[in-house]
């Protein structure tokens, strides 16, 4: 099989590779794979990529908790290493359209998205949105 950066051949090999997940972190395991002898690209097999998988769910499974805590007034369920944290998700928190201070002249989706948060006691950071206009680079 010839790797699909440089065009060299891919040898099969045995040992530990580390892998990187955006919640797990770096954890290592010990499989088989191929890997470019000249720019040591690696190609997994589907039976490696099983293994990967299960290990990464395994570490996140350990890592991922949640609890309930008091959020203005109310018990609400949080993963508990994103408590507090929404804030630093929201795109709103460096969008241009939002202005807390008039609701009148805020942004409509915000206005929406918070009237449902009261409503159902939820916390809702803006994750994707169509309209946003970012503040650092207007
Ligand atoms: S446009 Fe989108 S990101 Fe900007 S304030 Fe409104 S809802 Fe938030
Ligand atoms: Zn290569």
């Amino acid at each position: 099989m010839k790797c699909s950066e440089c065009g060299s051949d891919y040898i099969k090999k045995v040992g530990t590779i580390v892998e990187k997940d955006s919640i797990a972190g770096k954890y290592k395991v010990h499989v088989e794979y191929y890997e470019c002898e000249n720019c040591h690209d690696k190609l997994y097999s589907l039976e490696t990529c099983k293994i990967l998988d299960k290990e990464r769910l395994k570490r996140r499974k350990k890592i991922m908790k949640y609890e309930k805590y008091m959020h203005h007034g109310n018990k609400v369920w949080v993963r508990s290493d994103l408590i507090g944290k929404h804030r630093d998700y929201c795109l709103c928190m460096v969008c241009k359209k939002l202005d807390v201070t008039d609701r009148k002249k805020n942004c409509k989706i915000a206005n929406a998205v918070f009237k449902n948060s009261v409503k159902f006691n939820l916390v809702t950071p803006m994750w994707e949105c169509p309209e946003f206009l970012c503040k650092n680079y207007m």
